[in-house]
């Protein structure tokens, strides 16, 4: 196959030249000066990246899995009561993990498409007049369905119910390419993994958690080691950490937060949901339906798109992949064959998206869909050309 792959999958995403490189570089002593020094300079950035002046840090050499099974394991026992709200495959995996460890969850099931919304958290919470719920399971960005949750709004209806469980958010697919705020939001722990909006390959999972969920910690009775985050805040505060850390990683990660940082975190939001909307309009053209359900909910890291009938949603992945070297999500759970999804997120731009959907086209054709050629690519174009 000639010509680069277009990685247009929800992650991992393109990793940019100048990280590949700064992970390239020959690798130090993780218990020496120099490594220590670098560490103490880094962790503070990635505070900056969850918006965060008092959250505390936690990177994990593991996936965005682990530093879910993390946080879980280290603010929850066995026993104590959970309310998980599930609008797709990842939320509802954020749930399964906690039911996993033994916690008792309230697994609210909403359709695949919807968000979550503020109103019915609000109900859930009011009712828990004798505050069981230890901790309410939400997800940033629902990578199956491109749904993304007002975050703010959870937290406004969790404070309005009065209820002091802890905010557990999944950004794993958020952090980096839509707007996050730890602080200001309340979130109490964020999950997330460095193959999406952090630029870099997969195989680091990073948290940053309250002062809450820290004491919340002290009396968890959950047994862990390797994910244990005492030992893992005690170690970092001197730059170290308790075991080997994916050092390369972490090179690479200073230069992906320039790169972030260098753009400006509001840019680099505003570009996503520029690119977001712009391949919306493309869908719209085609005349094909979004597995959002809500504009309100539009992600603006990736979205699903349901094939025309008769067109089986795997296939057509297959073929574009095979074909024209562009790799696309496939539907996920009950998505299955039925929906694929365009990531825009990471290190793009507009001519990759407009490539994208250009090879959308091809694909769907190929497949006798019965779509104009260039219709989403030219409704993509206005869109860019009235927002430049
Ligand atoms: C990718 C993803 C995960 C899983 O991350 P891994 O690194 O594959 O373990 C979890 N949640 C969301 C929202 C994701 O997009």
């Amino acid at each position: 196959m000639t010509g680069h792959l277009f990685l247009k999958i929800p992650g991992p995403t393109a990793v940019p030249e100048s990280v590949m490189r700064a992970m390239a570089r020959p690798l130090i002593n993780h218990r020496g000066a120099e490594f220590g020094a670098f560490v103490k300079g880094l962790l503070p950035r990635v505070q900056q990246v969850f918006r965060t002046a008092s959250g505390t840090p936690i990177i994990f050499p593991s996936s965005g899995t682990g530093a879910t099974e993390s946080a879980v394991i280290n603010v929850l026992s066995p026993g104590d009561a959970v309310l998980a709200f599930t609008i797709g495959n990842f939320s509802g995996g954020f749930a399964e993990i906690a039911r996993r460890m033994g916690v008792d969850v309230t697994e609210e099931k909403l359709p695949w498409g919807s968000g979550i919304p503020a109103d019915l958290v609000h109900e859930r919470l009011a009712a828990d007049t004798g505050h069981r719920f230890r901790a309410v399971l939400a997800i940033h960005n629902e990578t199956s369905t491109g749904v993304t949750t007002d975050l703010k709004a959870v937290r406004d209806a969790m404070d309005r119910a009065g209820h002091p469980a802890l905010l557990l958010v999944d950004t794993v697919s958020g952090l980096g390419s839509a707007d996050f705020r730890f602080d200001e939001w309340g979130i109490d722990v964020a999950v997330a993994g460095s193959q999406k909006g952090l630029l870099l390959p997969p195989g680091l999972g990073v948290l940053c958690v309250s002062d809450k969920a820290l004491a919340a910690m002290e009396r968890v009775k959950t047994p862990r080691a390797y994910f244990d985050w005492a030992p893992m805040v005690e170690n970092n505060r001197k730059g170290f950490f308790p075991y080997t850390p994916a050092t390369g990683l972490l090179f690479g990660l200073e230069e992906a937060l320039n790169l972030l940082f260098g753009e400006g975190l509001d840019n680099v939001f505003a570009r996503h949901a520029r690119l977001g909307e712009g391949v919306r309009r493309a869908v719209n053209a085609w005349g094909l339906e979004l597995v959002a359900q809500n504009p309100a909910d539009y992600s603006p890291v990736l979205t699903a798109v349901y094939t025309p009938e008769g067109i089986d949603a795997d296939k057509l992945i297959a073929l574009t992949e095979s074909r024209l070297n562009l790799a696309l999500g496939n539907g996920l759970g009950p998505l299955g064959g039925r929906a694929f999804r365009i990531g825009h997120l990471g290190w793009t731009n507009e001519v990759e998206t407009l490539g994208t959907l250009a090879g959308v086209e091809l694909g769907l054709r190929m497949m006798g869909a019965d779509i104009v050629p260039g219709s989403g690519v030219a409704a993509c174009q206005t869109y860019l050309l009235e927002t430049a």
